[in-house]
């Protein structure tokens, strides 16, 4: 088997803004592992929030890997990434999802029939509304408009007043993500607020540092509550109940679809509502997490719908709900002018 990569910039159609930054593009590693005449694919979106970053990734990269000549089984090659990556999660998803991309494509099977998740995808995906300058949000709003739910980024101190230009143009469900902007009060306040203007959860309002804190606000809160800077692997999931109604599961932060199916399961075991989340991702990212999009009460996959230079055909949204794309393993196909510009692309 052979490991190759190379770097993509993602251009954002508007700039991306949360309560702790903003960008215009991202930078992405694509891997690619390649046996037996098949391509797997996985993407590396690293983390700012827990110090991951593109340069330390190339750096790791730079450490030559020595994968089987001819792979026969994929645990024998988890755990050579599982030492190469070294804990460093985005990194993890990408080369693991990658291989599991292949190893399907080779056994002639969609990457959900292989870990046993059937089912059609039934919910609607949210998409972003990032903080940004006010004066775009009513054409934000237009551009949504295939989309049922919408999703602001708040925890910043205008607030009320994002919210409240959005209601001016939209009447549709929204979810609300503080990014850890909020304090208790604030968020006590908040989600009472947020009730009244059709909003239908909040996502991490308080630091995740202040995790105890949450059992007051779960009792307090008119809304649902969604860990995402709380959760990150299936080991943390327990010590989320009575503090959370759910979790955010993202592919960067658990570090692959391996551990995003443990996560799905030990979440169901706790009766915690399950979000699916991502990074600003092309369609790699994206479709490998969609693979099990069934087993989700929340979408939020819309990191390729936020950028206007996806080089792959994968997960398709129709009448605002996900659809796989058709074929083994992810589905992905380069489209072909960007196979033409960019020769490194596979
Ligand atoms: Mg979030």
């Amino acid at each position: 088997m052979r490991l190759s990569y190379t770097i993509y910039r993602l251009q954002c159609t508007h700039p991306f803004g949360i309560s702790r930054s903003s960008h215009d593009y991202y930078d992405r590693v694509f891997i690619y592992l390649e046996q037996d005449g098949f391509i797997g694919r996985g993407e590396v979106a690293p983390s700012e929030r827990y110090n991951e970053s593109i340069p330390q990734i190339l750096e790791r990269l730079k450490n030559k890997i020595i994968l089987p000549k001819n792979v026969t089984n994929v645990d024998e090659v988890i755990e050579i990434f599982d030492r190469y990556t070294d804990g460093i999660k985005s990194f993890r998803s990408a080369c693991v999802n990658a291989l599991f991309d292949w190893w399907t494509q080779k056994n002639n099977i969609s990457l959900h029939e292989y870990f046993n998740y059937y089912g059609k995808i039934k919910n609607s995906t949210s998409f972003t509304i990032a903080i940004g300058d006010f004066d775009e949000l009513a054409q934000k709003v237009k551009e949504a408009k295939k989309y049922k739910i919408l999703k602001v980024k708040l925890g910043i101190d205008k607030d009320k007043d994002i919210i409240s230009t959005i209601r001016k143009f939209t009447d549709k469900p929204i979810r609300v993500d503080a990014n850890e902007g909020w304090d208790i009060n604030t968020a006590i306040e908040m989600s009472r607020w947020l009730a009244e203007q059709n909003v239908e959860l909040i996502e991490q309002p308080l630091p995740a540092n202040d995790l105890d804190k949450m059992v007051e606000l779960k009792k307090n809160s008119s809304l649902p509550l969604i860990a995402d800077e709380n959760c990150h692997t299936s080991s943390d999931i327990e010590n989320l109940v009575n503090k959370f109604d759910g979790i955010n599961l993202k592919l960067a932060k658990c570090g692959g679809v391996d551990e995003a199916s443990i996560m799905i399961k030990t979440a169901k075991k706790y009766n915690l509502k399950i979000m699916f989340g991502c990074m600003v991702e092309s369609s790699i990212g994206i479709t490998a997490l969609a693979q099990f999009a069934s087993q989700a009460d929340y979408l939020d996959l819309d990191g390729n719908l936020l950028i206007d230079n996806d080089p792959y055909n994968g997960l398709q949204i129709v009448n605002g709900v996900p659809v796989l794309p058709k074929g083994n393993g992810l589905g992905l196909s380069l489209i072909i002018d960007y196979q033409n510009k960019f020769p490194d692309l596979k």
